[in-house]
């Protein structure tokens, strides 16, 4: 069986990748979603288990002890981390898994997994951007700040991803992501036992 398919998406807060993201899970129903392990506050509307498990910070240390995240990071005061099995056991059934990360996770998984697809979800504008974050009235101005400043510092790396799809409109936007996602099966590597089959029957 070839080997699934490792995409990391990212995107500054605001990006709308998210909404992205939901777009794309609701018509291709067979990729997978990595699960990250995060220390911040439950937002309203988030749910244990859904996008994120929501752990403690001396549980996540005692994860990176035990070298079972993939990758992880500290965004804004709370540690970010991917788990490592849930991944490997994709890539090894053949699944095609989607990891969501910042910048600096993205950076990690490359040197790991050099073989994985990234792509960065750019807003059309960054006055759109701000609109957007200030928007969800979910956090203090203080936070939104730190948001904004971390959202330039990402969108100045996004050179180093291999596609950016601009979110001006989320619906093309989850397209655009599952065209990458198509190219990927496409390709000669993970087809290699269709040469084997049709020679077979020859
Ligand atoms: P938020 O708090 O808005 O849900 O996420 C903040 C940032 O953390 C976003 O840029 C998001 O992509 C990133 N993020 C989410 N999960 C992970 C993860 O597992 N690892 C890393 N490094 N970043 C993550």
């Amino acid at each position: 069986m070839s080997k699934g398919g490792v995409f990391v998406v990212s995107g500054p807060s605001g990006s709308g990748k998210d909404t992205v993201l939901k777009g794309l899970f609701a018509e291709n129903p067979d990729i997978l979603f990595s699960i990250s392990s995060i220390t911040r506050a439950m937002r309203p509307g988030e749910r244990e288990g859904e996008k994120y498990n929501f752990i403690s910070r001396e549980h996540f240390e005692e994860m990176i002890k035990n070298d079972l995240l993939l990758e992880h990071n500290v965004f804004v005061g709370n540690y970010y981390g991917t788990p490592r099995i849930p991944v490997e056991k994709a890539v090894s059934e053949g699944r095609d898994i989607i990891i969501e990360v910042d910048v600096n996770g993205a950076a990690q998984i490359r040197k790991k997994l050099p073989e994985a697809v990234t792509v960065f979800i750019m807003p059309p504008s960054f006055a759109e951007l701000k609109r957007r974050l200030v928007g969800r009235g979910t956090e203090s101005e203080e936070l939104i700040e730190k948001r904004l400043r971390s959202a330039l510092d990402e969108i100045r790396r996004a050179e180093e991803y291999d596609y950016i799809i601009v979110n001006d409109d989320a619906a093309a936007a989850s397209q655009s992501l599952m065209s990458v996602i198509k190219a990927c099966r496409l390709k000669t590597e993970r087809q290699k036992n269709i040469i084997n089959e049709v020679l077979e029957k020859c």
